[in-house]
């Protein structure tokens, strides 16, 4: 303030200098004449920067302040300091406004705010998708207009948003979302939507999968406990020839679950937390022979059964993990082959890594089934897979084992002719191949 007092101040004094001056060596009128019009040059002068002040007011923000000299310069440098500080704290605010905005797109989460009387103020990327919406159309819509599932409507109504509501999407089939709403602000609410498919999914899996295994236990319980009965009911009134064959389905049905429980629990101890495939290394040759071998005495003369093994060399991983896999192909591919069939279980390394195959001249598969065969309890004939003293779980074990050595299951097959099941191991799974 002070310097615009001096400003002014001195700009009178000098004026009545000057008038002074003139007044005293061209007389009063002079004198007179030169104070009005110095009067008038300095109205002047405040009436054109006021009408810069004026017209710089009406640029666009962040227009630098015109420069004068004198109070007005001051008066300019002033402005000129505010605008600035101003401008800035105005771009550091768009640019939180901005990054908070990203983040918000960049979120996993649906996010909708609804002002007081529920239209849509703002959305975000994913509740677009979930909820089918579009900001440049939907925005300022009431949002019951747009999402007009029932249960979201009353739940939206019904005030009480403690617990979050899990419902399908109207829009998108398969996708189930979880929603919950929180009020802010001034009676405005926002929506936070999760798309929780997968866990829906995975829940599904594990009821399943519980009602198999009831199911798959029950069977043979059921048996045993009808033949205990009848025992127990009149065993004076059977010879002991049909006494020992009630006893020997009995315990072929025991057996049954004990290898079921046993698939069970290997299933469970890949699955949950079982630690990483010890780094072993397993002599190729002398795991192929070994497959060959159990796989004749299973076969028992009913196949030919022959190994190919072109390269041999090591392979790292665990050696009761990978057994188990090949045993189990080797095994299925007896279990599914008629009599007189023959198996070949090949070896191959090549540029790509190594290669078990199990082909046999089986039964094979209808390629509809072939995605589904290592999902539990899969089968394609029920009633096969029990007589040959399957449980379903053979190749759901297979998969487990191999994703764990970084190998994946490849199956082509032709229904009455035959299959292929071959496992690919990754390069890094084996050491010292000495080309052959
Ligand atoms: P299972 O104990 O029933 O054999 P698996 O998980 O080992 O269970 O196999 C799943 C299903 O895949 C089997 O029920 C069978 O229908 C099919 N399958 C597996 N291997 C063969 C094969 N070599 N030839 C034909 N079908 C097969």
């Amino acid at each position: 303030m002070r310097y615009l007092w001096t400003g002014v101040l001195s700009a009178l004094c000098l004026l009545a200098l000057v008038s002074a001056a003139a007044a005293l060596f061209a007389g009063v009128t002079w004198g007179l004449t030169a104070f009005i019009v110095g009067v008038l040059l300095l109205l002047g002068w405040h009436v054109h920067n006021l009408i810069r002040l004026v017209m710089w007011s009406r640029e666009p923000i962040g227009t630098p302040v015109p420069r004068a000299a004198g109070s007005w310069g001051q008066v300019f440098a002033e402005l000129n300091r505010r605008s600035r500080v101003s401008y800035d704290m105005r771009e550091r605010l768009s640019s939180a406004l901005e990054r908070f905005h990203d983040a918000s797109q960049a979120m996993p989460d649906g996010v909708l705010y609804l002002s007081d009387s529920d239209t849509i103020e703002w959305i975000n990327l994913k509740a677009e998708q979930h909820f089918g919406l579009d900001h440049t159309r939907d925005i300022g819509a009431p949002v019951t207009n747009l999402v007009r599932q029932p249960e979201f409507v009353h739940y939206l109504q019904a005030g009480k948003h403690d617990e979050p509501l899990i419902m399908t999407s109207g829009r998108r089939s398969g996708l189930t979302l979880q929603v919950q709403i929180i009020p802010f602000g001034d009676d405005q609410q926002m929506v936070l939507s999760r798309d929780i498919s997968q866990l829906e999914r995975l829940e599904t899996m594990r009821r399943d999968f519980v009602a198999n295994v009831s199911h798959e236990l029950r069977t043979p319980l059921t048996v045993i406990g009808g033949f205990l009965e009848t025992l127990v009911d009149g065993l004076d009134d059977y010879e002991r020839e049909d006494v020992m064959r009630f006893l020997r389905l009995a315990l072929d049905q025991s057996s049954r679950m004990g290898r079921l429980i046993d698939d069970l629990l290997t299933l469970s101890a890949l699955e949950t937390g079982a630690p990483a495939p010890a780094e072993e290394k397993i002599d190729v040759a002398a795991l192929m022979q070994e497959i060959h071998e159990d796989t004749e005495l299973l076969s028992a003369g009913r196949h030919t059964v022959t190994l190919q093994m072109e390269g041999d060399g090591v392979l790292l991983g665990s050696g009761k993990e990978i057994h188990s896999a090949f045993s189990n192909l080797a095994s299925n591919a007896v279990r599914y082959t008629p009599e007189g069939g023959k198996i070949d279980l090949v070896w191959r390394v090549d540029a790509q890594g190594a290669e078990f195959s199990v082909r046999d001249t089986g039964i094979g598969v209808d390629p509809i089934h072939i995605p589904r065969l290592t999902e539990r309890f899969y089968r394609v004939d029920r009633g096969r897979s029990r007589e040959t003293g399957g449980t379903g779980l053979g190749l759901a074990i297979v998969k487990h084992i191999l994703t764990r050595h970084q190998a994946d299951l490849r199956v082509s097959s032709k229904q009455g002719e035959g299959s292929v099941f071959s496992v690919r191991l990754p390069p890094a799974r084996l050491m010292a191949l000495p080309a052959r």
